[in-house]
């Protein structure tokens, strides 16, 4: 071999090498693209859109924890796609005290209408009790350890004094607490007779 064929030589090895080289690193460039639309996938994948639960509760149920169950309603579908891309916070501030509140628990997203008083079902017992000057003999809203915080649904004019030092004990007790309206005015109405007695 001559000097000039070696040299053709080396210079053919060095292009060989080069291209095989050269082919190399686009195949990696490739398989790294193709890595990251793999990762990109995954994370997608982790993002899930959350679900949105919506309810409605009363705020003097939830207050004394009375059995009552939050009650569903339905949600509103054009915010629902709105609030998916927004973080939990921005959400909480969207929908905010003391109208709503927002809870999440992994990937649902409740949000609590909270009205005001107590629930039907709760508002229609009653009970016996002060008024808010404490001289007076009072039907109030609710079961008896919500005290006056379901409202007052009669204000009696029998006066607490009048009332016998047993009969405070027992209406501060809680045992005058009605279920049915009817047992209410019947016990009212005894409370009544007795008070014309001592006037
Ligand atoms: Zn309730």
């Amino acid at each position: 071999m001559d000097k000039a064929n070696r040299l053709l030589l080396a210079a053919g090895t060095l292009i060989f090498c080069f291209s095989a080289a050269l082919t190399y690193l686009v195949l990696d460039i490739q398989s790294m693209a193709e890595q990251e639309k793999n990762t990109a996938l995954a994370n997608s994948e982790v993002a899930a859109p959350p679900t949105f639960i919506w309810q409605e509760r009363y705020e003097v149920c939830k207050l004394y924890e009375l059995d009552c169950k939050p009650q569903k309603i339905d949600g509103e579908q054009a915010a629902e796609e709105v609030l998916a891309s927004l973080e939990l916070a921005e959400i909480a501030d969207k929908y905010a005290l003391p109208e709503w509140s927002v809870t999440a628990d992994k990937e649902q997203i409740v949000l609590t209408k909270n009205l005001a008083g107590l629930c039907p079902k709760h508002k229609k017992i009653y009970h016996f009790g002060k008024n808010e000057s404490g001289e007076y003999l009072a039907v109030l809203y609710g079961p008896y350890q919500v005290g006056s915080g379901g409202g007052t649904y009669l204000l009696t004019d029998i006066a607490w004094q009048q009332i016998s030092t047993e009969e405070q004990e027992k209406i501060l007790q809680g045992d005058y607490e009605f279920y049915l309206q009817e047992d209410m005015i019947t016990a009212l109405d005894s409370f009544s007779e007795l008070n014309a007695k001592y006037e």
